[in-house]
């Protein structure tokens, strides 16, 4: 009998983790304290998704100085709020127990911002030694480089691979990688237009929250999979 999927890739911040309120909300305070005024709200609409490397790039167009301790006074409040506050998403750890195909983690976040994230629940066990960073390729998403990555460490064909990002950034690098890309959209997320934008993206459907996403999932596999 084939398998019913070569791979399932799974983005970590708004996806496995309810990282990116916790993210944009401490990452708003340090720029805040760095001279540039931003609400959490918009720190989430320009940031989330993003690798470090990119946000230092918007960083210093936007005159910022410092950047080196903005970084590291973020680092110390984030991961301080990370270890008080953070949570598996709603409904995802059952459904990646059930899910029995192989799986891993494609992350534009540091490995030391993984490790101190995901790190704290036992959602890092399912994954590892499958949680990939952007650090390991040559350019993070919306790049394809961390999705093939991720097919190599598999020996995965793109066509029987799917990935689930919340980030169009993500939709666009599984895109680029010949893989099918599903959406993902926290119930919470204040954001109005993401289904449009993860839709734009490329995204062949897109999950509102876990049972969402489960369903999904199932429609690409065999019945008795999941
Ligand atoms: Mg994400």
């Amino acid at each position: 009998m084939t398998r019913p999927l070569d791979l399932v890739i799974f983005d970590c911040d708004g996806v496995l983790i309810d990282s990116e309120p916790i993210a944009s909300r401490t990452l708003a305070r340090s720029l805040s304290a760095a001279g540039l005024s931003m609400t959490a709200e918009e720190a989430l609409r320009t940031f989330t998704g993003k690798s470090e490397a990119d946000m230092r790039y918007y960083f210093k167009a936007a005159g910022i100085c410092g950047i080196d301790s903005l970084f590291s006074n973020w680092h110390a409040d984030v991961y301080a709020a990370f270890a008080a506050e953070l949570r598996a998403m709603a409904g995802i750890e059952p459904l990646l127990r059930a899910l029995d195909v192989p799986k891993c983690v494609a992350s534009n976040s540091t490995l030391v911002r993984l490790k101190k994230s995901l790190g704290l629940l036992d959602l890092w066990d399912i994954f590892a030694p499958h949680i990939f960073s952007a650090e390991m390729v040559a350019r993070p998403k919306p790049a394809p480089d961390l999705v093939l990555h991720c097919l190599a460490a598999f020996d995965a064909r793109p066509e029987r691979s799917i990935m689930i990002d919340d980030s169009h950034h993500g939709i666009q690098a599984a895109s680029a990688a010949g893989v099918k890309a599903i959406g993902f959209v926290d119930p919470n997320d204040p954001r109005p237009d993401r289904r449009e934008v993860l839709l734009a993206a490329g995204a062949a459907g897109v999950a509102v929250g876990a049972e969402d996403l489960a369903a999904m999932i199932i429609a690409d596999l065999a019945p008795s999979t999941l």
